[in-house]
């Protein structure tokens, strides 16, 4: 498969043609809207250069970045009519990208007609961010009028440097909490929470947030409203002053380039020296709100032109973030020299317990690679479906021996009421209280056998009755949940973490994952048909073990979604995702 990326900005168009990971051409054309005596470089023309650069390594896919998808797209899409209409409604919130992406698009139909078509939206990484983080306090009718919420962007960027940050630290995506920094011209910040954007600091538009080459990042709100008032600017001129004399070009008075900054800053420069200043304390004070908000850190991961290149400003970034178990080493930050082969560098020393890297970004292969996924799925024959049972698990706890003694009573053991599904797990006859902030829910069942870490496993309804924000959690994953008090016969415990909202997943023999054709710790989606209402649950987590019996579990709020009851069996059919979101949407 030979995938043409085009990846059209305001100014430039850059190219690339990969044949799977191995880019075969590249190149970027800039300057555009420039007078070059008399002859304006116009976007088509670019695209006409590209072309023509392109035609003899035969590509038989294009894929294009855009921008702003809303929230319709969670993934890489087939371009078609339907598309188009949504990328096209969406250029008031991206001026600076969504048309001219469209006017490529519109340039290779007409070139290569023939050739298939896909959308990767920078916007898709983060549709999924939760409630919380995606809401604006203000009047929900209002927002709701005017789709007023966080959409986030550079998501392509966030989710391959995420992804490359893990494989150096040998860990799955599904086992860290990062915050990656994507520090350009346009800059943002993202809460990679488990292997998804879990809050990132570009909101409605890319204006808010971090500081940038020219944008602002967060501005109070009653400051527009002054300047409004004032009567001397127009909403174009803020528009203007916002994205275009703001950030490190309007702090500096002296370019929106770093370099220069730094260079001005060496010489004692006040404004250059403030500008630095400003630029690395908002980094900062987003990585300290990141690593609350997530309720832990693993690591620090930099890209983008200055995250890549500068050295002193990763330095004044990290600097005072002892606290949090990151060391710098300094010889290491100062080595950093990336390119295509060397693509990630670490610059935490040898005992910091938050690890800090450098990784080159790579939008365009993150692109092919998310465009031939999708053209892989669709021309794979679609896969014979097979039933899994489904159970619904009420909540329950599983607890340790200590709570458990301290809970019913010195030498107390766990006695069995009757086995469960999975081999070798049973519901006790003992059961416990849950005290929440808000609210008691009495005679929750405890799950045997004991474990080596308390986990109290409620539904979102449950939640909202318990008073508490408990996250969404895979079995195990504890860290930073919330704090929950058990009430038993004999007393009392207050866990300082381990409620949760168990993740939905599918227990499986490596036999089954053999015939679904899926690995441990994939997401996939089920398809619940046949039922009162047909549902597709997505984010399905396969978990595979020799001991596990092939079974999904979801949680009461999810089954009563799809009406089925606990402990019955549903009837349902297996499908790839790519499929599945194909057809949701
Ligand atoms: P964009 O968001 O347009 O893709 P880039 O990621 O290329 O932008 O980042 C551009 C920024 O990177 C500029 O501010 C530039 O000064 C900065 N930069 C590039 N190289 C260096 C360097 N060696 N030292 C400091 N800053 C650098």
């Amino acid at each position: 498969m030979r995938i043409l990326v085009i990846n059209c900005g305001s100014s430039s168009v850059k190219y690339r043609v990969f044949e799977h990971d191995k880019s075969l051409c590249d190149g970027k054309i800039e300057r555009i809207g420039e007078d070059f005596e008399g002859r304006i470089l116009t976007h088509a023309k670019a695209l006409q250069q590209v072309l023509e650069a392109v035609n003899s390594y035969k590509p038989d896919t294009v894929a294009f970045r855009v921008v702003h998808g809303g929230e319709k797209f969670t993934s890489a899409t087939f371009i078609d009519a339907e598309v188009i209409a949504a990328v096209k409604a969406r250029i008031p919130d991206a001026p600076m990208h969504n048309p001219y992406a469209l006017a490529a698009i519109k340039s290779c139909r007409e070139a290569m007609p023939d050739l298939p078509q896909v959308a990767v939206f920078d916007t898709a990484f983060h549709v999924r961010m939760p409630r919380r983080a995606v809401t604006y306090a203000i009047d929900q009718d209002i927002a709701a009028r005017y789709g007023i919420r966080r959409f986030g962007f550079h998501g392509i960027s966030h989710s391959y440097v995420a992804a490359r940050a893990a494989r150096h630290l040998q860990a799955p995506l599904s086992d860290l909490r990062l915050v990656t920094l994507h520090l350009g011209n346009g800059s943002s910040a993202c809460a990679v929470e488990y292997g998804r954007s879990a809050e990132t600091s570009m909101g409605n538009t890319p204006l808010e947030g971090l500081v940038m080459g020219s944008r602002s990042g967060d501005v109070d709100a009653g400051v527009l409203l002054s300047l409004l008032r004032s009567g001397d600017f127009t909403v174009d001129q803020l528009d203007d002053l916002l994205n275009n004399h703001s950030g490190l070009a309007g702090l500096s008075g002296i370019s929106n380039d770093l370099r220069e900054i730094e260079n001005h800053a060496e010489q004692g420069h006040d404004r250059a020296r403030l500008s630095i200043n400003v630029f690395a304390h908002r980094a900062r004070k987003y990585i300290g709100a990141y690593a609350a908000s997530m309720g832990g850190l693993d690591a620090i991961v930099f890209t983008g032109g200055i995250g890549e290149n500068s050295t002193s400003m990763r330095r004044r970034i990290l600097q005072r973030l002892e606290f949090l178990g990151l060391h710098i080493d300094l010889d290491r930050n100062a080595d950093v020299r990336l390119d295509e082969d060397n693509d990630c560098a670490e610059i935490s020393t040898g005992h910091s317990r938050v690890r800090a890297l450098v990784v080159k970004t790579n939008e365009e292969l993150m692109i092919a690679n998310e465009a031939a996924q999708l053209v892989a799925a669709t021309n794979e024959a679609s896969r014979p479906a097979r039933a899994i049972p489904i159970a619904v698990s009420a909540r329950h706890c599983h607890l340790t021996a200590e709570t458990f003694e301290k809970l019913f009573g010195p030498g107390a053991t766990p006695t069995v009421d009757r086995e469960i599904s999975q081999p070798g797990q049973y519901a006790c006859k003992e059961r416990v209280n849950l005290i929440g902030p808000r609210n008691r829910i009495d005679r929750v069942r405890v799950l045997g056998p004991l474990r080596s870490v308390d986990q109290v496993e409620i539904s979102r309804t449950d939640e909202f009755k318990l008073g508490v924000d408990a996250p969404i959690r895979d079995s195990g994953q504890i860290q930073g949940s919330a704090p929950i008090t058990l009430e038993g016969p004999h007393g009392t415990v207050n866990l300082q973490e381990g409620l949760i909202c168990a993740r939905r997943h599918i227990h499986m023999h490596p036999d089954d994952a053999e015939q679904f054709q899926v690995e441990d710790r994939q997401e996939i989606a089920v398809a619940v048909r046949g039922g009162p209402r047909d549902l597709i649950f997505g984010d399905v987590l396969v978990r595979v073990k020799d001991s596990y019996k092939l079974e999904m579990h979801i949680d009461t709020d999810e089954g009563n979604a799809a009406e089925l009851s606990s402990g019955e069996l549903g009837d349902l059919a297996y499908e790839d995702i790519d499929n599945v979101s194909a057809e949701i949407q």
